[in-house]
């Protein structure tokens, strides 16, 4: 089962507290942008077996959305952070690449 902790209350909690929203670290794309970008956007996500970076929220808590770094292929969670965060705090990344060497994902690494 899925656990995470709640990076506003502090609750550790599992996936029956909780509701996906998805892949994190979208770029969102608006008015202006072109048909190919805005259709990447509202369309296109990775689903790696690896490590992701997704959207949750604590439905049945504070009701706060946040973010957390997690293997989909082990349910490993290597941290969550505050859903306003532009990228994934260096010592979550420093947590994945210790775990996974040579792990690099997108812009992040
Ligand atoms: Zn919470």
């Amino acid at each position: 089962m899925l656990i995470l902790r709640c990076p506003y209350c502090g609750v550790e909690t599992d996936e029956t507290d909780l509701q996906g929203g998805g892949q994190a670290h979208l770029k969102r794309e608006g008015p202006g942008s072109s048909d190919d970008d805005f259709e990447d956007y509202l369309f296109m996500r990775e689903n790696p077996k690896g490590v992701h970076f997704e959207r949750w929220r604590h439905v049945y808590g504070c009701g706060k959305w946040f973010l957390a770094a997690r293997c989909t292929n082990t349910l490993e969670v290597f941290g969550t952070y505050p859903a306003q965060t532009l990228e994934p705090p260096q010592e979550i990344k420093d947590k994945i690449t210790a775990k996974r060497p040579g792990w690099s994902w997108g812009t992040f690494q």
